[in-house]
């Protein structure tokens, strides 16, 4: 049995936050604000996940207004998720993820982010795609107001 999953998010930049994407801290003037640590690509991740398991979304499990997620690494939360899908009999083959942003340049960073990934999800590396992209400098991506990311995923019982 196979099910895919997709998950999509957004959170915005703002000063004196630090900018963590798919576990790595990334050098940039701005991070994004959130209740976590606001990694928006595990969230799009932890959301894809959920989604093939009917789960439901990452706010159910883990809403904003617990104080025990104040600031929480989202590695964390992929850990948890990870384990959630596992408890309903399904493991993770692969997850292919999309960073929308205008800046910083990601390509340095892709390397570290697949094995952080890979890592949490308990899954080779081989199995997760991190990418990349601009919007060209249209829309709120583009205005550097903020960071989106999608992800999908495929599990397997
Ligand atoms: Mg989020």
């Amino acid at each position: 049995m196979i099910r895919t999953g997709f998950g999509y998010d957004v959170h915005k930049l703002t000063e004196g936050r630090d900018l963590i994407l798919c576990g790595e801290k990334i050098e940039y003037e701005k991070g994004l604000l959130g209740h976590s640590d606001a990694d928006v690509a595990l969230h799009a991740l932890c959301d894809a996940l959920l989604g093939a398991a009917a789960l439901g979304d990452i706010g159910r499990h883990f809403p904003d207004t617990d104080e025990k997620y104040r600031g929480i690494s989202s590695i964390l939360l992929l850990k948890e998720v990870v384990r959630l899908v596992g408890d309903k009999g399904y493991a993770a083959v692969n997850a292919d993820i999309t960073i929308v942003a205008q800046r910083p340049k990601l390509s340095p960073y892709i390397e570290k982010m697949r094995e952080n990934v890979a890592k949490a999800m308990g899954i080779d590396i081989d199995f997760v795609n991190v990418k990349a992209t601009t919007t060209e400098k249209l829309g709120f991506e583009g205005r550097e107001e903020g960071i989106s990311a999608t992800a999908s995923v495929l599990i397997e019982k």
